[in-house]
């Protein structure tokens, strides 16, 4: 790499906060950042609105969250509102849970494409005041200097960079490259996922649910079809990498056959015309083996491995440990004192390692047909454990308050 040319490290240009990545987990961060009065620079590779790989699906708990961001409005109206979860299982019928399944979230989620709301969430950081850097690729990290990291090394615009920054937050994916730098990530294909999606038109009867389909034909995957607009539907399936590498599944036959040769979803799917290219990503979940803090260095989201293992769903967590990571920052540098950030992955133990590692085992032992139809044929009868379900499903426990 060439040598850096620009180079941001005087005193007074140094920021409070690095952030790598500006996805909800790095919007998050510096929203929190930002309205408690610090300087904040995100950078990301891509210039927004860009696309993102993901099903869309916005859970009750996220949408919390959004709100909570002062976002209600730029949500309300504009994209669709789902009333709930529809489950079909091959052989059990269709159990169908409404939010908020008893919880005490919103009764509502949405299906928001991830070009929208991620531009959404960083236009709303911007507006706090955070500085942003779009279309800058973080290459690497400055090296350690007296138990610190001092800032990064960015390409922009076919120029190398420093920034320094008294924190440096990894909200860079799944793919981290602050995290792998940090030597913070696991490779466990345990913790690892995989899924495709795309967008398809004229699918029959798109509904104001986010539908599951973990039907026999496509086990151990899971396929979804979830509504984003009265003619479009983010189509995906997905399942965990163990199972890939021990059954050597090819993601898009499975993706052909969720939509020629299952019972329910085939049947909506058949006729439907695909809107793009079927694209496939990475999901790390369960907090599987990754530290989510060394030095002056955080992760949150993606990069701290908080997708939720049963569900696949990560906007959640993103913002959530973004939140968090802004907050333990923020005492961090009021206290002068880098041992506080040592309560942030005493949070995140504390709010999720019990729920993670549930739902790891969950998945693993009883993502079978053998399971899975006489569970969803006893809730589709049963809508009380129908809530039970949904709420585990969406780690929506009735004592989880909002907050
Ligand atoms: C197919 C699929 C379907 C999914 N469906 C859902 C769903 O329906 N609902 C749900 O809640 N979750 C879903 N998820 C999970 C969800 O997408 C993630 O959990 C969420 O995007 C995590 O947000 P993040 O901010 O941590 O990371 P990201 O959204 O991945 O953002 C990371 C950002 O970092 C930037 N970046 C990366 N490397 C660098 C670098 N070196 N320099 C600068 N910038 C960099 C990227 O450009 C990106 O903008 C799905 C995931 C997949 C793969």
């Amino acid at each position: 790499m060439e040598e850096p040319r620009a180079i941001i490290d005087a005193m007074n240009e140094q920021y409070d906060a690095i952030i790598v990545g500006a996805g909800p987990g790095g919007s998050a961060t510096a929203c929190s950042l930002v309205a408690r009065g610090f300087r904040v620079l995100m950078v990301d590779k891509e210039t927004f609105p860009r696309e993102k790989i993901c099903g869309d699906g916005i859970a009750p708990r996220a949408v919390h969250s959004l709100y909570h961001l002062g976002l209600r409005e730029e949500l309300a109206g504009r994209f669709k509102r789902t009333a709930g979860i529809r489950f079909y299982a091959t052989h059990g019928g269709l159990t169908e849970v409404r939010y908020p399944m008893g919880s005490h979230f919103p009764d509502h989620g949405y299906v928001v494409p991830r070009r929208e709301l991620d531009a959404i969430l960083l236009a709303r950081a911007e507006a706090l005041g955070a500085e942003v850097m779009q279309g800058c690729r973080v290459t690497g990290l400055l090296p350690e200097k007296g138990g610190r990291i001092p800032g990064v090394v960015a390409e922009c615009g076919g120029e190398a960079m420093e920034l320094a920054g008294r924190f440096i937050i990894g909200a860079d994916g799944p793919s981290s490259l602050v995290g792998k730098e940090m030597g913070l990530l696991s490779d466990n294909p345990l913790y690892m996922g995989v899924s495709v999606r795309c967008y398809m038109s004229g699918v029959k009867g798109v509904s104001d649910f986010l539908e599951i389909y973990p039907e026999d034909a496509i086990t151990p995957s899971c396929g979804w079809i979830f509504p984003v607009d009265e003619k479009t539907a983010n189509v995906g399936v997905g399942f965990m990498l163990y199972a890939r590498e021990k059954r050597k599944i090819n993601l898009n036959r499975v993706f052909d056959d969720f939509a020629q040769r299952t019972r329910h979803a085939a049947a909506k799917l058949r006729e439907a015309k695909p809107l793009c290219k079927l694209r496939g990503a990475m999901l790390r979940v369960g907090m599987g083996g990754a530290t989510s803090r060394r030095a002056n260095v955080l992760l949150v989201g993606d990069a701290a491995s908080l997708t939720n293992p049963i569900s696949g769903e990560g906007i959640t967590y993103a913002l959530e440990s973004g939140r968090w990571a802004g907050e333990t920052v923020a005492a961090a540098l009021h206290g002068g004192d880098d041992s506080l950030l040592d309560i942030y992955p005493r949070i995140l133990e504390w709010k999720y390692r019990r729920y993670f590692y549930l739902g790891t085992l969950a998945i693993r032992y009883f993502n079978n047909p053998y399971t899975v139809n006489p569970l969803l044929f006893t809730t589709s009868r049963i809508p009380r454990l129908g809530d039970k379900m949904g709420r585990f499903l969406m780690n929506c426990r009735r004592s989880d308050y909002p907050q």
